[in-house]
Parts: C-alpha cells; sequence; structure tokens
C-alpha cells in the first residue's frame, strides 16, 4: 500500500503525535471529542522528511494528496478555494512531535487574493475586516515564504499611523486598510521583482514548503539542540479552515492555560484581544486583558469555554495551553497541548495532581523534565539586601527567579558578552524567536512590550529564565533607557525578580536556593523508583556540603588538583610542579600536605558516613605553570632561584598537548613522592574524621587517573597501600580503604578485565574517554564543533551529551568486561555526563551502580535516575 501523507483531523488522534505532530495529534482528538475545531487536514511528519529527501521538493504523488484532501474541505465546508463568491480561507501552521513554541512558522488567511478580498468584503459587509485579514496574510506570507522580513511592513504600518495620527492598528479605516494593501504589494514586486502570487493553490504549496523549510531555520536548530530534540522528526503541517477573531467587537481571539503556569496555581489563567487575530496576542503588540474579564465582555462563550478547559484537563491528566478564536461569539478551539510551565509550577502541578487522584506518583515524576530544576536550583535574591533595594519600576511577573546583570540591548550583544565572560540582562523592545541564544545566555530578559504569553513569556518559562515582560514605562534611547527617573546605559548592572516583576536599578546579591515543599516530594517519591545512586563531583567542603542538602550519596570525584586554585595556595602547588629536585618537591609537598588533609576532613564530615571517592593529582600542566613574570618571580623567591633559572623550567615544561601530556598518574609514576603525600593525607584525615565518629562506616575510595596500563596503575597502588597500611596499623583505628581507576583512556577500556585485576573499582572519565575516543581536543573542540552543527554532523556536543554509540560502547564494555574479573566492582561515571539525563539513561541501562555530577546538577540526576527506571518499564 502506499504512503498516506494526508490526514482530515477526524482521521487521526491524540496517539499519533509522530506521524501529525503535536498540533495535528491534539486537533484530531479534540474532533474526536465533538469540541469546537474549524475543519482541516495534517501533512504528516513523513512528508516532511521525503521532502528533504527528495532534495527540498515536494513529491507530486504528494501534492496530489494534499489537493484531493483540499477538496474534500472545501465539500466540509461548502466553500471554495479561490471562489470570490464564497471562499475558503485556511491557516498553514508547523506543528513537530515536540512542541517547539514560536520556533517555527504560521500563515493565517492563506487563500486571500484581490478577487477574493472583494467577495470578503461583500460576503460579510464588513470591507475593514477583509482588508486587514489580506494585509496580514501578505506580512506573514511574505515574511514565512519569500524571506521578506514582517518588520519592514511594521515600517510601512507605522508611516502610516503617523501620517494619519492613529495609535492603534484597530483605528486604520477600510480605505486605510486598501491602501495598505497596495502599498505592501508595491513594496514586494520592488524586492521580489515580481507580482504578490495571487493563485491559492500556489500559495497553499508554497506556504506547505515553508513551514517543511522551517524545521531546519537557525532558530528551530538551537532549540532542538537545547532540547535533545532529533532533527529526523520533521514537522508536520496543519491546514485548517480559518475562523476570525477580527470581524468586529463580537470577535476575539486568546491563549489560555488550565492552570497558571508560573506559579501552578489551579486557576484559569490567559489573556484575550477582541478584534484581534491570534498573531496579536502572542506578538504582545496589544496589551490584552485577562481571561476573567472575558467572562463580562461574552458571558456564553467564556461558560462555553472553561467547561472546555476541563473536559482537556481530565481528558490529558496534565495542564492544557489552548488558542482559541471566537468568531461572532461562536467559540472555536484552534489548539491544545500539555503547556509549558516554569520548574516551580510543573511541580506544584505534578504534586497536586497526584493528590487530586488524577495520576499516580510515577506519573507525577515523569511529568517534570529534570533539566527544568535547574532553574530553583540557582540562587534566589538575598531577603536581608533586597530590604535596602528600591525597585525602579515594576511589570509583569513572566518567569520567576531572581537575576543581576549588566545591560544589553540585542541577542548579539548577550552572546558576546556571555562569551567575554560577563553575566547580562537582555533588555528588549519585545522579544522575537531570533533572539533565542541570546536570551539562552542571559541572566535575565526584560521587554518593553507583551504579556505573560508574549513570545519572551513563553520562551523564558521554557528555559527558566527569569524574565520581566511588558514594562510600558521605559523609554529607549539609543543604547539606554529611562526607568523610575534614572537613565540606565548599556553595561550598568540591574536586577530583575521574575516573582514580583519588579525591576532593581543595582545589582543584587543572591543566597542558594534549598529544596522544600512540593520539590521535595516529587524528589522523595524519585528516590523511591530510582536504583542509580547519585553522588557528586566537588572539590571544596563548601561544595561538598551543598550537594549533600541536594541529595549526594556520595563525592564520585574529589579532583585534588582544584584544591590549589585559590590564592595562596596555587603558588604551592606551582612550586611542586616546577621542582627540578626531590628535594624541591619535597619541601612543596609538605606545604600541600596540610591544605590537602584539612580540606579531605572537611569533604568527609560533610558527606557525613557516605563514600568519598579521592582522585589523586591529574593537572594538566598548562592550567597549573605560572605565566606572569609577578608570578614566577615570587616563587623563585620562594625556592632561592633566579628569575632565569625558573623562567627556564618553565619554559622546559611547555608542552605540545598537555591533554595528553605528562599528567594523570604519569605523574605519580615520575613522581612517586607526589602519590606518597596524597595518600598520606587521605588516610590521616579519615583516620582523624573516624576518630570523631566512630559509628561512621566509612570507606576512602582512591582513585587514579589516566590509567592506560595495568602495570602503571600497579605501581602507583603498590606506593598507596605501602603508605596506608603503614599509617593504619600505627594508628590502631579499623579503617578499610579501596583503591581504583578511572577508565578515561580507550586501551584501559579495552583492556578493562586485565585492570580490574588491581582497581576495586572503576569510575568513567566520560570526559577525557570522549575526547580521546573522538580525538578531539577538549580545549579545541568548540572552535569547530559550530561547524559539524551547521553541516548536520552533530546534532548534541558529544562532551555535554555522552556518545552512546562509540564512547558508550566502550563505557558498556569495559563494565562488562570488569565485572567478569571482579563481579562485585563498583561502577560508577564522574564525567559531565554524570549530570546530563539523557546519558544518565544510558548509565542506568548499562548497570552503573551510581553517577556523579557537579553539586546543582544533583537533583537533575536523582530524578532523571527515576526517569529512566520507569521508561525501561514501559
Ligand atoms: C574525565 O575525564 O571525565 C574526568 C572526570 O576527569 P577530568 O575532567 O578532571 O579530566
Ligand atoms: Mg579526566
Amino acid at each position: 500500500m502506499s504512503v498516506k501523507y494526508v490526514y482530515t483531523f477526524s482521521e487521526g488522534n491524540g496517539g499519533m503525535r509522530e506521524l501529525l505532530g503535536g498540533k495535528g495529534a491534539n486537533l484530531a482528538e479534540m474532533t474526536n471529542l465533538g469540541m469546537p475545531v474549524p475543519f482541516g487536514f495534517t501533512i504528516t511528519t513523513e512528508a516532511c522528511t521525503r521532502y528533504y529527501d527528495d532534495k527540498e521538493t515536494i513529491a507530486p504523488e504528494i501534492k496530489d494528496e494534499i489537493f484531493d484532501y483540499l477538496t474534500r474541505l472545501e465539500t466540509t465546508t461548502g466553500k471554495q478555494f479561490g471562489n470570490p463568491e464564497n471562499p475558503l480561507l485556511v491557516s498553514v501552521r508547523s506543528g513537530s512531535r515536540a512542541s517547539m513554541p514560536g520556533m517555527m512558522d504560521t500563515i493565517l488567511n492563506l487563500g486571500m487574493n484581490d478577487l477574493v478580498v472583494e467577495g470578503v468584503a461583500k460576503l460579510t459587509n464588513n470591507p475593514r475586516f477583509a482588508y486587514d485579514s489580506y494585509r496580514r496574510f501578505i506580512q506573514m506570507f511574505s515574511d514565512v515564504v519569500m524571506e521578506l522580513p514582517k518588520h519592514n511592513f511594521e515600517v510601512i504600518i507605522d508611516e502610516m499611523k503617523e501620517h494619519r495620527g492613529i495609535k492603534q492598528d484597530t483605528d486604520f479605516t477600510a480605505d486605510d486598510l486598501k491602501e495598505m494593501v497596495a502599498k505592501f504589494k508595491q513594496y514586494y514586486r520592488e524586492n521580489k521583482h515580481s507580482e504578490f502570487p495571487s493563485d491559492p493553490r500556489d500559495q497553499l504549496i508554497e506556504a506547505v514548503k515553508a513551514v517543511f523549510r522551517s524545521w531546519d531555520n537557525p532558530r528551530a536548530i538551537y532549540y532542538r539542540r537545547m532540547n535533545d530534540i532529533p532533527s529526523t522528526w520533521g514537522t508536520a503541517v496543519n491546514v485548517q479552515s480559518m475562523v476570525f477573531g477580527n470581524t468586529g467587537d463580537d470577535s476575539g481571539t486568546g491563549v489560555a492555560f488550565t492552570r497558571n503556569p508560573a506559579t501552578g496555581e489551579k486557576k484559569l489563567y490567559g489573556e484575550f484581544l477582541m478584534n484581534a487575530q491570534g498573531e496579536d496576542v502572542v506578538a504582545g503588540i496589544r496589551t490584552p486583558q485577562t481571561i476573567d474579564q472575558l467572562k463580562d465582555v461574552m458571558p456564553h462563550a467564556y461558560d462555553q469555554f472553561v467547561e472546555i478547559c476541563g473536559k482537556l484537563e481530565a481528558h490529558y491528566k496534565d495542564m492544557q495551553d489552548m488558542e482559541f478564536t471566537i468568531e461572532h461569539g461562536n467559540l472555536f478551539m484552534l489548539q491544545t497541548r500539555n503547556g509549558k510551565r516554569t520548574a516551580a509550577a510543573a511541580l506544584k502541578i505534578a504534586v497536586d495532581l497526584v493528590e487530586e487522584g488524577m495520576i499516580t506518583k510515577e506519573k507525577a515524576v515523569l511529568q517534570v523534565d529534570p533539566k527544568q530544576l535547574d532553574a530553583l536550583l540557582h540562587p534566589q535574591f538575598d531577603v536581608v539586601k533586597m530590604k535596602d533595594a528600591k525597585p525602579i519600576g515594576r511589570a509583569l511577573p513572566a518567569s520567576p527567579g531572581a537575576a543581576a546583570g549588566r545591560v544589553v540591548f540585542t541577542a548579539a550583544d548577550a552572546v558576546e558578552w556571555k562569551n567575554r565572560g560577563e553575566k547580562v540582562i537582555l533588555v528588549r523592545l519585545e522579544t522575537s524567536p531570533e533572539d533565542i541564544e541570546g536570551m539562552h545566555v542571559s541572566q535575565g530578559i526584560l521587554t518593553a512590550r507583551g504579556g505573560m504569553t508574549s513570545h519572551a513569556a513563553v520562551v523564558a518559562r521554557g528555559m527558566g529564565t527569569c524574565c520581566v515582560s511588558g514594562c510600558g514605562d521605559i523609554k529607549f534611547s539609543g543604547k539606554s533607557f529611562t526607568l523610575g527617573g534614572r537613565v540606565i546605559n548599556e553595561g550598568d548592572w540591574i536586577s530583575l525578580d521574575g516573582t514580583t516583576g519588579n525591576i532593581y536599578g543595582e545589582a543584587i546579591p543572591t543566597v542558594p536556593a534549598s529544596i522544600t515543599g512540593d520539590f521535595r516530594k516529587l524528589m522523595g517519591w524519585a528516590d523511591e523508583i530510582r536504583t542509580l545512586k547519585v553522588r557528586t563531583n566537588a572539590d571544596t567542603p563548601k561544595d561538598a556540603k551543598q550537594a549533600y542538602e541536594f541529595g549526594a550519596e556520595g563525592i564520585g570525584l574529589v579532583r585534588t588538583e582544584h584544591m590549589f586554585f585559590e590564592g595562596e595556595r596555587i603558588k604551592a602547588m606551582r612550586e611542586m610542579i616546577v621542582s627540578k629536585t626531590v628535594e624541591q618537591r619535597s619541601k612543596a609537598l609538605a606545604k600541600l600536605l596540610p591544605m590537602q588533609r584539612s580540606d579531605f576532613e572537611g569533604i568527609y564530615e560533610a558527606m557525613q558516613g557516605f563514600p568519598v571517592t579521592i582522585r589523586y593529582l591529574d593537572p594538566p600542566l598548562h592550567e597549573f605553570l605560572p605565566t606572569e613574570e609577578a608570578d614566577i618571580k615570587a616563587i623563585a623567591d620562594e625556592m632561592g632561584l633566579t628569575f632565569d633559572e625558573l623562567k627556564s623550567v618553565v619554559v622546559s615544561l611547555h608542552e605540545s598537548n598537555p591533554m595528553m601530556g605528562h599528567r594523570g598518574c604519569r605523574l605519580a609514576v615520575s613522581y612517586p613522592e607526589i602519590a606518597e603525600m596524597q595518600t598520606r593525607a587521605v588516610i590521616e584525615a579519615a583516620l582523624n574524621v573516624k576518630r570523631n565518629h566512630p559509628d561512621w562506616d566509612f570507606v576512602p575510595e582512591i582513585m587514579i587517573p589516566l590509567v592506560g596500563e595495568l602495570k602503571e596503575l600497579k605501581y602507583v597502588k603498590d606506593i598507596v597501600v605501602r603508605v596506608a597500611d603503614e599509617l593504619i596499623a600505627a594508628s590502631g583505628v579499623n579503617l578499610k580503604y579501596m583503591v581504583g581507576t578511572m577508565i578515561e583512556i580507550p586501551r584501559a577500556a579495552l583492556l578493562a578485565d586485565e585492570i580490574a585485576t588491581e582497581a576495586e573499582f572503576f569510575s568513567f572519565g566520560t570526559n577525557d574517554l570522549t575526547q580521546m575516543t573522538y580525538g578531539f581536543s577538549r580545549d579545541d573542540a568548540g572552535a569547530f564543533l559550530g561547524a559539524y552543527y551547521d553541516k548536520k554532523i552533530f546534532e548534541q556536543d558529544p562532551f555535554a551529551r555522552l556518545d552512546q554509540n562509540g564512547v558508550g560502547k566502550l563505557v558498556a564494555m569495559a563494565a562488562k568486561l570488569g565485572k567478569q574479573t571482579r563481579p562485585d566492582l563498583k561502577l560508577g561515571i564522574c564525567g559531565e555526563h554524570g549530570g546530563d539525563p539523557s546519558s544518565i539513561e544510558f548509565c542506568h541501562n548499562a548497570g552503573l551502580t551510581y553517577v556523579s555530577c557537579s553539586p546543582f546538577r544533583v537533583p537533575i540526576a536523582r530524578l532523571a535516575a527515576a526517569h529512566a527506571v520507569l521508561k525501561a518499564k514501559k
């Protein structure tokens, strides 16, 4: 049977999201539920994939099928495409499997031309409406299909407004709009050197192609990378007969959520505009009314809408985000989907739905996206400091959280400043999808226009970025703005409170977040489900404490070289690195020993008896060698050398490939005294803590890095065992310890069965394992990975998301080989991937004991580990 590429809404259903996209599947589902959905059909995601396979053309048989369904639509609606007597107008909208709000394109009022518009004017007895619809169509079609930016048309509108002395779009008369259409078409002709396409069937095919193309526009690609959406999915296209919210004061359009998407409160939440089309609400050009006000404006439509909202939420068992239009008092549903929400709202809604008996705890756990928790784990404003802070303005609390940063005015500047290490707040008149990358890198977003469902608000909430929107008091002037009597220039610090909507003209300090209420409850449910343990990568007692509070069940990686980054400490570390003789090195090591010992004590204490894995020194030399003359001089003085003597040592230590250089266990092989000192610090600290807490049964895990050969592991392990056993014997305390290794060199993975004869545990160092498996330098890959995304060779950064096919194969193989030798071998991962949800799912399936990640990702990992169990069950 040949493939079917088009489905009417009544042929589909909610379970067909892969084929029909989310929007198409839900329109079909609402149709089947008997809700008022304008008729239409969906062109499948497979047609999109085929479009790309066919070198960006629509195959003749698919075109025929589309026209066949168009005829059916004409029959069902009793209207005809292009017929001025009884014209059919349609909307053409994208809809992929995963919702990508605002990332792709929509065209309304398609089917308009010079004859049809006259027909519409006559039929509706409303020429103003007819020409308003026509001018919108020209604008959208030119923008989406013909790449003539919408903005250019806005300039024409603004000129006309000024000329007529008009403020609002709604003040234009029919004649004004007619003139506007003529101006738009003239502008089109001048720029495209052809007439605006007037055949509705051509318009339709071109629009479908444009939606397919929009799947691959830069903002969609970026959004997909951020949200782990594969490029192979493609988008469906929904063609739906138009209903009009711009026919006059008994019509309107709006968007609403069944619960508050910012807080999760169980109360209908949304906005609408009378005499408008959908884009007006989302674009934030006019400020809408709240959904409650619809009750007074149109009680009948309001009651019907409330009833539908209840039914939809009960049906989907989740908070719904809906679009509707009212045409001459009649309500039509244009879309429903599980609504995007803030992390706080996600937790409240999930917990409430369980308590309302609507869903199980498992479902609730699955309903919260682990990555979203990030927003709750970041600092909030310091309450004490906030007391003295006076807001300079206030607007809509569009996306909660606290943000302080320096003002920038364009998305491109946000990216550039962020790359320079600055914290920025993006201040815009309004945002558009082109701004996505700039929004992503910003601490917070402030807009002068737009409501709670404006682009800025929706996208910021999805990202978990703080946003204050619709601050109409802001007056822009070049690269500065005034607010509350203050002039704020580019680069000035401001702070935003996305929960209250307050704007402050200063940097307000923040405090760390904590896990309470619904968050704690849901995490408890996740912990009951998951089997993977979650540890943390922490190098200081402070980080260890934070991680413990976030639920870490031990430490999977203490990078001991990181304990020496700060202040005076780096001097001793540098001294050790540049030492030429054993004496010099011993002197430097003697300085390092007490620092390490006391840090280890602090870390053991913070972990309260949970296991702690301490990785021996692994400093890529270039990160530690002194480069500043003053530093070299200070160290030379300390060591009793001349500047030139030390400088020549530094030069001799220069490596061409430091990541593959004298680091990891290679250092201990060259200088065994380093391993001796570290063992002393680990064991002495453990003995001290054990004396204070005899009931803590903790076993320090000593981890030897960058092992590729069994004999090098054995060489270092022998030193560890000799020193540790001597210290323990002399102490009279019963202390156990383990010696294991990182698997981060492909050779160690290949020979894991051999390595496990000496290693008592493995921890996968997937940062280095990725580096060495791909042969991509960790330091340099950023410079060329962009080209790999552009050329679609990579969809994800392999250093952020585990390459499951290649690097993952080594992990799975090493885990299996290791267990052959040592069935009780403990297996962990401590590369960056240990905090990435999809990589965590992989680790669960590969049978690892634990994942280890940075403190702020611990709750994310706990939830992701529960997701892994639930997904494996499905
Ligand atoms: C790793 O290589 O994955 C790892 C955790 O070690 P580092 O990042 O310190 O090299
Ligand atoms: Mg490493």
